[in-house]
C-alpha cells in the first residue's frame, strides 16, 4: 500500500532526459531499500508534444526497465500545468501516492524522502516543495517571481511562498483534485483549495545543467496574469472602489469649484461642466463596478468547483 509514482513533465528536454531518468531511478531504489516506498514504484514521464528525441528517449528507457520507466505523450504541446495533470490523471488509480517534479532537476531529489517522512509521521497529505533561497535564479527572474508571488497573496490568491510544482499528495488528495473541473489550470492555487494536513519540505534549487527554461518571460507574464485571472475576482472588484474614490474628489471638488464661482473666480460655463465629468465618471465606474460583481458570481458558478471536500464520517 505504498507505491509512489513520480511524474516528470517534459517539453524537449532531450539533453538532460537521461541523466534525469538515472538520478531518480537512484532516488526510488533507495527508498525502496529504506522499505519507504513499495518495489513496484515507477517513474512516469508526461511528453508533452516535444519535437525533439524526448519520445525515442523514453521509449528506449521503457525497453530497457518497463518495470521503472513509464511513459504518457500528448498529442501535441498543451504546457506544463496540464502535463502535471494530464500524469496525474493517467496514474490516479495505478499508485497510492504521487510527487511532481521537473525534468531539469532544479529540484533536490532528496527532497522526496522528506515529503515521506512528512506523510508517515505527520499525516500530511500535501507536501509542498519550497525553496530555501534563489542563489541560483538570475536577478531578473529573482525579482519577477517575487513580485509575482506578492502580487497574487494581495490579490487574496491563497499560495505557497516560493512554491513551484514540486510537491507530494496522497491518492486521496489526488481524487479530490479532479473535482476541479477548470480548464484554465494553476495547480498552486488549486492545491492549497483541496485542504487535509499539508506541510512544506524545504530545500536548495539548483541551476538547470543542461536546455534551458521553457519559461520565457512572456510565458511567465501569461502564466502570472492566469494566475490571477483564474483565482480572483480583485480586478473586477476594483472598479467599484474606483467609482467610490472618485465620486468623494468629484465632492470635494464640486465644492471648491462652486466656492470659486459664487466668488466669481472662474469663467462662465466651466464649474458645471468640471462637475458632470466627474459625476458621470464615477456613475460609469459604478456601473462597471456592479457588473464586475455579477461577472464575479458567474466566474465563480462557471468553475464549479467542490462545495466541500471530506475528510472523514462518522456514521
Ligand atoms: N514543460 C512542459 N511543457 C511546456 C513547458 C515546460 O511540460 O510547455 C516542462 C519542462 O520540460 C520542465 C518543466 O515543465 O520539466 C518546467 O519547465 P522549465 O524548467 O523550463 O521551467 P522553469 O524551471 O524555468 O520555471
Ligand atoms: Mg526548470
Amino acid at each position: 500500500m505504498n507505491k509512489l509514482a513520480i511524474i516528470i513533465p517534459c517539453y524537449n528536454e532531450e539533453e538532460c532526459l537521461l541523466e534525469t531518468a538515472q538520478e531518480i531511478k537512484k532516488t526510488l531504489f533507495n527508498l525502496q531499500e529504506k522499505l519507504k516506498i513499495s518495489q513496484d514504484s515507477f517513474i512516469y514521464f508526461v511528453d508533452d508534444g516535444s519535437v525533439d528525441k524526448t519520445w525515442e528517449i523514453i521509449s528506449n528507457l521503457h525497453k530497457q526497465d518497463s518495470k521503472t520507466f513509464k511513459g504518457l505523450k500528448f498529442s501535441r504541446n498543451f504546457g506544463h500545468q496540464n502535463a502535471v495533470f494530464g500524469g496525474l490523471f493517467y496514474t490516479k488509480e495505478k499508485a497510492d501516492f504521487f510527487v511532481t517534479i521537473d525534468a531539469d532537476l532544479q529540484d533536490d531529489v532528496l527532497a522526496i524522502e522528506g515529503f515521506l517522512d512528512a506523510f508517515y509521521n505527520n499525516g500530511s497529505e500535501i507536501v509542498y516543495g519550497v525553496r530555501k533561497k534563489r542563489a541560483t535564479d538570475t536577478f531578473f527572474k529573482k525579482t519577477t517571481a517575487r513580485f509575482f508571488y506578492k502580487l497574487m497573496l494581495f490579490m487574496g490568491v491563497k499560495i505557497v511562498y516560493n512554491h513551484a510544482d514540486y510537491r507530494f499528495a496522497s491518492k486521496r488528495a489526488i481524487e479530490n483534485l479532479f473535482l476541479f473541473n477548470e480548464v484554465n489550470l494553476f495547480l498552486r492555487g488549486i492545491f492549497p483549495l483541496i485542504g487535509f494536513k499539508t506541510e512544506t519540505v524545504f530545500y536548495d534549487r539548483k541551476e538547470r545543467k543542461f536546455g534551458e527554461s521553457k519559461y520565457g518571460l512572456k510565458k511567465m507574464i501569461s502564466f502570472a496574469w492566469d494566475g490571477i485571472t483564474s483565482f480572483s475576482v480583485a480586478p473586477l472588484r476594483f472598479f467599484v472602489f474606483l467609482s467610490l474614490l472618485i465620486l468623494i474628489l468629484s465632492i470635494i471638488l464640486g465644492v471648491y469649484f462652486l466656492i470659486r464661482y459664487f466668488i466669481g473666480k472662474t469663467i462662465t460655463g466651466w464649474t458645471s461642466l468640471a462637475i458632470l465629468i466627474l459625476f458621470l465618471g464615477s456613475l460609469q465606474c459604478l456601473g462597471i463596478g456592479i457588473l464586475g460583481e455579477y461577472m464575479g458570481k458567474i466566474y465563480k458558478e462557471t468553475k464549479a468547483r467542490p462545495r466541500f471536500i471530506k475528510d472523514m464520517e462518522l456514521f
